[in-house]
């Protein structure tokens, strides 16, 4: 697995993150060269590349003239059939019909939506420098949905911004529960003297961001544990990526990324590290899954 870093920058303005002032305007990659290191990777026998940046799914915007993301999709998709392709880190407003559509039609992309929304209280959202409302964002997954069934939704939210009132906690919580992420990062919010959420009233004290952040995590246990259990003696390719501690084999399948997701444990004899199996997936817990080689 590798992480193929498309466009470094950002040209948006949440008032939370210092990453523009540090890292200046996104400055796209030339498609030929990323396809050059993706194809580099894949000989160096690279089964996953993993393409990021601060806002993936505004990539080419820069470039003269512009590329969109999907079509670095479309190249990237025709160098190999046995590798994975995923992106992370897409931004709700730039997600487009033919990012969807290039997902969708291409069986080495991922079918792994990672939409950081941060928050679905519209006055939140509003603080935060978010241009988009909690009804755009209902649409975008019910329109990623309805495009790709069996596709996994992952997404992060910030609880404890400045200002954040119990009834706008209740619509994130409500949200969360309503649209059941495959998979969620919480984050409490984390405040800085340079950033311009500083200057935003009423800090919320860190024990009521921590009861939040609580509250939020042990809703996404039920809402995991619920979603994993779908995938129940189904088979699934799993990469192969090593052994846990009891000396199992352990891998992912498409809907489980690296570092943030949960993992897939492979009953075998021996496994080829770095390779593609097909696992039937027999048991299920909150984050991971368990199963043989079939
Ligand atoms: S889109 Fe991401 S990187 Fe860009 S300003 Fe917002 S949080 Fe920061």
């Amino acid at each position: 697995m590798a992480y193929l870093k498309i466009a470094e920058g950002c040209n948006r303005h949440c008032t939370y993150c210092i990453l523009p002032k540090l890292r200046g305007k996104q400055r796209s990659r030339y498609p030929e060269d990323i396809v050059a290191e993706a194809r580099s990777l894949i000989s160096s026998g690279v089964k996953e590349l993993i393409l990021v940046a601060q806002d993936t799914t505004h990539y080419g915007s820069d470039l003269q003239p512009p590329v969109s993301l999907s079509q670095l999709l479309g190249e990237i998709s025709e160098l190999s059939d046995e590798i994975w392709i995923r992106v992370l880190y897409g931004h709700p407003e730039s997600i487009d019909e033919n990012v969807i559509r290039t997902i969708a039609e291409h069986r080495n992309i991922c079918s792994y939506f990672d939409i950081p929304i941060q928050h679905a209280s519209n006055r939140i959202l509003k603080k935060m420098g978010r241009n988009y409302s909690s009804d755009d964002l209902r649409r975008l997954f019910d329109n990623i949905r309805a495009s790709i069934p069996d596709v996994a939704l992952r997404t992060t939210t910030i609880v404890g911004f400045p200002g954040e009132k119990d009834e706008d906690f209740k619509k994130i919580l409500r949200f969360i529960k309503d649209i059941c992420f495959d998979h969620l990062g919480v984050f409490t919010y984390s405040d800085a003297e340079d950033l311009p959420s500083h200057r935003i009233h009423h800090h919320i004290p860190e024990d009521v961001a921590m009861d939040r952040y609580n509250r939020l995590m042990s809703s996404q246990q039920e809402i995991s544990s619920k979603n994993n259990r779908k995938h129940l003696h189904k088979i699934y390719d799993v990469l192969v990526e090593g052994t846990d501690k009891n000396n199992l084999f352990k891998g992912r399948t498409f809907f489980q990324a690296p570092e943030v997701d949960g993992m897939t444990q492979i009953l075998s004899q021996q496994l080829q590290i770095g390779s593609f199996v097909r696992v039937r997936i027999e048991d299920t817990f909150e984050y991971d899954l368990a199963g043989k080689v079939v």
